[in-house]
């Protein structure tokens, strides 16, 4: 577990800046939700923290680290995406444990990890079965036990579950928090979706325009807008 925080984190696309000198303080196995309309700096944001975007100002710490130079496999950091891709010709068992393979961790060492990934995410039986095999939301649960199987320090979450039905989706909710209570690990998780926001959430990040506006616990943001794009951003349907 580690906590994350950014210090005046900004990033520019050639003269064009994209996120505006943001500060958060994420706590020690906090689930933080970054909530905001589309094209907010929101997955830039999440690309700065995870790696795969270099910052153009500020800094970035996981844990004790300042990782503003690591690569993305130096962070201990796991992200999924909204586009997850699994290995279709590899069975569930062998797309859990093949980031740990690549990284030729030892074959007894490989096969916990899967265990406890499968057992977590309810995936045991499914273990031999193909992603041809699964349901949407079963495909799901792989791509996250993907992710969990390597231990990370942090999880980065990235609309994970926009290309999903209404009722999946909210499935799917349940099994993320019930992932976090599990694991306890720091979760940082991008959606556009105020519900999925709002039941996810120690904390919500409000973001317009590359900036954040709020900061606070679901309820905190509710009751207490901080001006009317808050509110309404909050307040209407997705
Ligand atoms: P969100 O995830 O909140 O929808 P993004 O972080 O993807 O928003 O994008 C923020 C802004 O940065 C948008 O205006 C987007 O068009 C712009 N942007 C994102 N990636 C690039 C890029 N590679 N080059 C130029 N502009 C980009
Ligand atoms: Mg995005």
């Amino acid at each position: 577990m580690a906590d994350v925080v950014l210090r005046d984190v900004v990033k520019n696309y050639g003269a064009l800046p994209v996120v505006h000198a943001i500060n958060l303080d994420i706590a020690h196995g906090e689930f933080v939700v970054l909530v905001g309309p589309s094209g907010c700096g929101k997955s830039t944001t999440l690309r700065m923290i995870a790696g795969l975007e270099a910052i153009s100002g500020g800094t970035v710490r996981i844990g004790d680290r300042v990782v503003n130079d690591l690569p993305p496999r130096d962070r201990n950091i796991s992200m999924v995406f909204q586009n997850y891709a699994l290995y279709p010709h590899m069975s569930v068992r062998e797309n859990l444990g093949f980031s740990l393979h690549i990284a030729k961790r030892p074959k007894a060492e490989i096969d916990k990890a899967v265990a406890e990934a499968a057992e977590i995410l309810s995936l045991t039986p499914l273990l031999d079965r193909k992603p041809g095999q699964l349901s949407g939301g079963q495909r799901q649960r792989v791509a996250m036990g993907r992710a969990i199987v390597r231990h990370p320090d942090v999880f980065l979450f990235d609309e994970p579950l926009s290309n999903l039905d209404a009722k999946l989706r909210t499935q799917m909710r349940v099994e993320i928090k019930r992932l976090h209570q599990k694991v306890g690990t720091t979760i940082i998780y991008v959606t556009h979706d105020q519900i999925e926001a709002i039941t996810l959430a120690d904390r919500i990040v409000i973001m317009r325009d590359g900036h954040i506006v709020q900061i606070g616990t679901p309820l905190e943001v509710f009751e207490r807008p901080v001006n009317a794009f808050v509110a309404t951003f909050i307040g209407s349907p997705p």
